[in-house]
């Protein structure tokens, strides 16, 4: 097996798995870099993680810019290695003594970086200190250091398990909403395509009554699964309420929307559930691609929404486009 340190391919799939990216600045973050800044005394600190070819800043203390080239990257250094970077002075140090960001502004003269490593052992990044004078860093400050990068890493469990549903293990409607947003502003800055698909479980109540509510659950958590199982990367999986899910399909032309949603639909159609083995199930699909004319998240999940109530109406157990059409049943 590859050592962790150099299997690129699996950490950038562990820091996929935070789906933290491009996400708002939040403050149980902030919270720890301006305690860097005041334990260590430094002027700049930076929750900083490291993507395929860029550097993004989940948090930041007197740096102006989030985001920067991985070659400019000092943090890039420390991810490639378990001990913690220590940089008493870069006028110095064989890596960046020739650093633009040393020769130039903001003219960096210290750093200390400690690696921010998920729970399966891959450095997805690091917490930093930066200092404009060069300085030691005591013993004591990188051990009080490495307790705040741990610190940081504990809040990123937290913060993945607050986006997931308990009974399904989707997204919750929040966090599905994030992943929306994320895929607003991509849509936004580099046009990419996406879509999502909005479904609510047919006659559900019936299954609940006649059936009992464990076995309701056992239904919502067979259909999550088999939706689960069928996204690629890029794609994100919610519950929006008790018996509504959502797939964001990214880099997703309407068309093949429509073919990803009427698959949803066969496969649920055709989905036995363990402890039921008699009972089968359908879904009702709206389909709404992202589009210029879309005019906020809500719109984009209304359309959605309106698509799904015309499949309802049209019959159930098949797909609609938000354009109104009725999809033909493959
Ligand atoms: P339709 O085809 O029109 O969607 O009919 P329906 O019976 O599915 O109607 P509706 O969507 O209004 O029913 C939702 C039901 O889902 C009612 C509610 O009790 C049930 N439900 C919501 N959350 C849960 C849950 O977590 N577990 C279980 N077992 N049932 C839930
Ligand atoms: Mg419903
Ligand atoms: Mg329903």
């Amino acid at each position: 097996m590859l050592d962790k340190l150099y299997d690129e391919a699996a950490r950038l799939a562990a820091l996929d798995r935070y789906s933290i990216l491009d996400t708002q600045p939040e403050a149980q973050f902030d919270k720890i870099t301006a305690l860097v800044r005041t334990v260590l005394d430094v002027p700049m600190a930076a929750v900083s993680l490291i993507a395929r070819d860029r550097q993004w800043l989940k948090s930041r203390q007197g740096l102006s810019v989030c985001e920067m080239p991985r070659d400019a990257s000092f943090c890039t250094h420390t991810i490639q290695r378990r001990e913690p970077l220590v940089v008493p002075d870069t006028t110095l140090h064989p890596l960046f003594a020739d650093h633009s960001a040393v020769t130039g502004p903001p003219f960096i003269r210290s750093y200390l970086g400690i690696q921010l490593t998920s729970a399966d052992g891959y450095n997805l990044g690091a917490l930093c200190a930066i200092d404009l004078r060069p300085r030691s860093f005591r013993d004591a400050e990188i051990r009080i250091m490495s307790n705040f990068a741990a610190l940081v890493m504990d809040e990123m469990e937290l913060r993945l398990i607050a986006q997931s549903d308990f009974l399904t293990g989707a997204l919750t409607r929040r966090a599905f909403m994030t992943e929306m947003d994320r895929a607003w502003s991509r849509f936004g800055r580099q046009g990419e395509t996406a879509a999502i698909v909005l479904f609510d479980i047919d006659h559900f109540k019936k299954i609940n009554d006649s059936r009992g509510h464990a076995a309701g659950d056992a239904v919502l958590r067979a259909i999550a699964a088999c939706c689960a199982g069928q996204l690629r990367g890029g794609d994100a999986f919610g519950r929006l309420g008790g018996e509504e899910f959502a797939i964001l399909l990214g880099n997703t032309d309407p068309r093949e929307a429509a073919l990803a949603a009427d698959r949803v639909r066969r496969s649920v159609a055709a989905l036995r559930v363990d402890s039921l083995p008699d009972l089968s199930v359908t879904v009702s699909l709206g389909i709404a691609p992202l589009t210029s004319e879309v005019a906020s998240l809500d719109e984009w999940l209304a359309r959605a929404d309106a698509a799904m109530y015309a499949a309802k109406q049209s019959g159930r157990n098949r797909c609609c486009a938000d354009d109104g059409r009725r999809l033909e049943r493959s």
